[in-house]
């Protein structure tokens, strides 16, 4: 079985250039709705809001498992409409301010118009304000705004285009695919991962590969605030495999080629089990694989397990440099994850 590269690049692509902030990820949502679709598989929405879709398997009296994967992303969220017309905002997610500064974004108002607008530091010309003056205002959003791209110079005039609070702020996504193989875009964290779960699925409809047991993709929107997982999985999952993002620096044993286990992260190890029979499965197919341990990090099968998930929980993923700003993965990555995806779900157990 081989994957379907420009499937997979073109979905990636895609989905990486449809903003789904952590919040409001309809958009991105409803558009693996329709790629299932696309591929044969049938789907639902959970309560709250994510996706789950249903693999063929061979066996029912065998326990499910599930394939997890988030496609929320960081966003921002209008906090307040300054006297100047300009917005403040609030973050969606874990990331530094200095990360999104220059960057540009679109604000949805809640009629669904789209505004564009800039984030700058609120001090941001050196022709007005000096080096140091710049420099002292630090790494905080609090010294962030929107400026944005519509004749407003006051509270009244932002207001009159329809923008509030609580509307949903999302960042340029600058996504280009090189010819060198890598993806270069924000959230690779984790619509790389997306991509692997859907591209796995893909490969094995296509071959007419069903999975051994009961078995789902299960699509979180709320894993950058930290209970996306914490419910919806489906009821009958013994086994959790998570797909998320590698963090790729200093210390770290991932890269951005191989596929990334994780054996450690802040809420402790994964299952040892299932990471073995991970790195038997990746060693059977001659994957490259990095066995990693994650300092800063929290996943969805944290957030299931903290809610008191009775599963084994395991978690692999492409490996992502620069993971919560500027991130970039290449394409070898993403799939190397997909076929470790699917070797796990078509695993004799
Ligand atoms: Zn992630």
């Amino acid at each position: 079985m081989q994957p379907n590269r420009t499937f997979i690049v073109d979905f990636l692509l895609k989905l990486l250039q449809t903003p789904s902030p952590t919040g409001n990820t309809e958009a991105g949502i409803s558009l693996i709705e329709q790629t299932c679709a696309q591929i044969g598989l049938e789907t639902y929405r959970t309560v709250k809001g994510a996706l789950v879709a249903k693999l063929p398997h061979e066996s029912a009296d065998k326990a499910a498992i599930t394939v997890a994967s988030h496609v929320d992303t960081l966003g921002g969220m209008v906090k307040e409409i300054k006297g100047n017309g300009r917005l403040a905002l609030t973050q969606l997610g874990g990331y530094l301010a200095a990360s999104v500064v220059g960057e540009y974004c679109q604000v949805e108002t809640a009629a669904g118009k789209i505004i564009t607008g800039t984030v700058l530091l609120n001090k941001q010309s050196v022709h007005i304000h000096s080096g140091d003056e710049i420099n002292k205002l630090g790494d905080s959003m609090e010294n962030v705004e929107v400026r944005l791209d519509a004749r407003t110079f006051s509270y009244r005039e932002t207001n009159a285009l329809g923008i509030a609070v609580g509307d949903f702020v999302s960042w340029d996504t600058r996504t280009q695919y090189t010819e060198t193989g890598y993806i270069k875009s924000r959230h690779l964290d984790n619509k790389a991962g997306v991509a692997a779960a859907v591209g796995a699925a893909e490969m094995m409809l296509r071959h007419g590969v069903v999975a051994k047991q009961p078995s789902y993709l299960f699509f979180s929107n709320y894993e950058e605030v930290g209970h996306g997982a914490a419910a919806g999985i489906p009821s009958d999952t013994e086994e959790l495999l998570v797909i998320d993002m590698a963090p790729i620096g200093a210390g770290q044993a991932s890269d951005e080629f191989g596929v990334s286990i994780c054996v450690k992260d802040n809420s402790g190890p994964y299952d040892l089990a299932m990471r073995r029979r991970l790195v038997a499965l990746a060693k059977a197919a001659r994957l490259p694989y990095n066995l990693d341990v994650y300092v800063r990090y929290g996943s969805d099968g944290s957030a299931a397990l903290y809610a008191g998930a009775n599963m084994r929980v395991g978690l692999i993923g492409p490996g992502v440099d620069a993971s919560h700003a500027y991130e970039r993965t290449h394409l070898e990555s993403v799939l190397n994850s997909t076929l470790l995806t699917a070797a796990y779900l078509t695993e004799s157990r």
